[in-house]
């Protein structure tokens, strides 16, 4: 059976998961790297995340490789952030 949440009473919910400290080196968004299986080398996906955020992709994200031209897919096990400069 459902039950109906009074809007009055969202008060007393519980603390959301992300009250939590975040560590900074999880905070930081950087770019999203991978390697180009054509020459092995690394290539950006075109996407920018936080560490935390990259872990959770699922494998199957596609990008068109700026080195060789080809669709390329990837998941968290095969992707890095590129270190930030400075
Ligand atoms: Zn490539």
């Amino acid at each position: 059976m459902l039950v109906e949440l009074d809007p009055q009473s969202q008060s007393q919910a519980q603390p959301l998961p992300q009250a939590e400290p975040i560590p900074p080196a999880e905070r930081s968004v950087g770019r999203v790297m991978v390697n180009c299986p054509t020459d092995s080398k690394p290539v950006h996906t075109g996407q920018r995340m936080t560490r935390r955020n990259l872990a959770a992709v699922a494998s199957g994200m596609a990008f068109r490789c700026e080195r060789c031209n080809a669709i390329h897919r990837w998941g968290a096990g095969d992707a890095w952030l590129e270190a930030p400069r400075g």
